[in-house]
């Protein structure tokens, strides 16, 4: 089998008023993330590696954030959108791992329900993906409440 990896990370910055979504989740929070789509950091940071595994560029290159059609959109239908173009090369996902850094709110007591959504929209088993979370001890711009990261870690087989 042809093994490939890939990583990726994004960032967002965060704003009162919005919705916090992660891993396809709604978190209750009293800030979100400032984006042109729904800001799930978290699914774009598993989008990049997907797409840099596979040799496809990266999110914004698919999904520009200057095309309307992708204004306020669900994350999750850029990651099925994603999933569609490995497997278009052949590639299927063997696993992903992936860290959340934010200062809060904590993140343990929704860690399954963003694997069991994210394994859903992967159409592959909740072992295969695992999710991570950390604050960086009130250090930085994370540490202030300022924004929110996302890094993750994939790897790709290819019959
Ligand atoms: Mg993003």
């Amino acid at each position: 089998m042809n093994i490939r990896t890939g990583q990726g990370i994004d960032f967002h910055k965060l704003v009162e008023g919005r919705p916090l979504w992660l891993g396809g989740i709604n978190i209750p929070s009293g800030k979100g993330c400032q984006a042109h789509s729904d800001g799930d950091v978290l699914i774009h940071a598993i989008c990049d590696a997907l797409l840099g595994a596979a040799g496809l560029r990266d999110i914004g290159y698919h999904f520009p954030d200057t095309d309307e059609k992708y204004e306020g959109i669900d994350s999750r239908i850029l990651l099925k959108e994603t999933i569609a173009l490995i497997a278009a090369k052949g590639f299927a996902i063997i696993n992903i791992d992936s860290t959340i850094c934010l200062e809060e709110p904590r993140l343990s007591d929704y860690i399954e329900k963003m694997r069991d959504s994210l394994a859903e929209v992967c159409a592959i088993e909740k072992d295969l993906i695992s999710v991570k979370a950390t604050t960086t001890e009130k250090m930085g711009f994370t540490g202030r409440g300022e924004g929110i990261a996302a890094i993750a870690s994939v790897l790709l087989g290819k019959r």
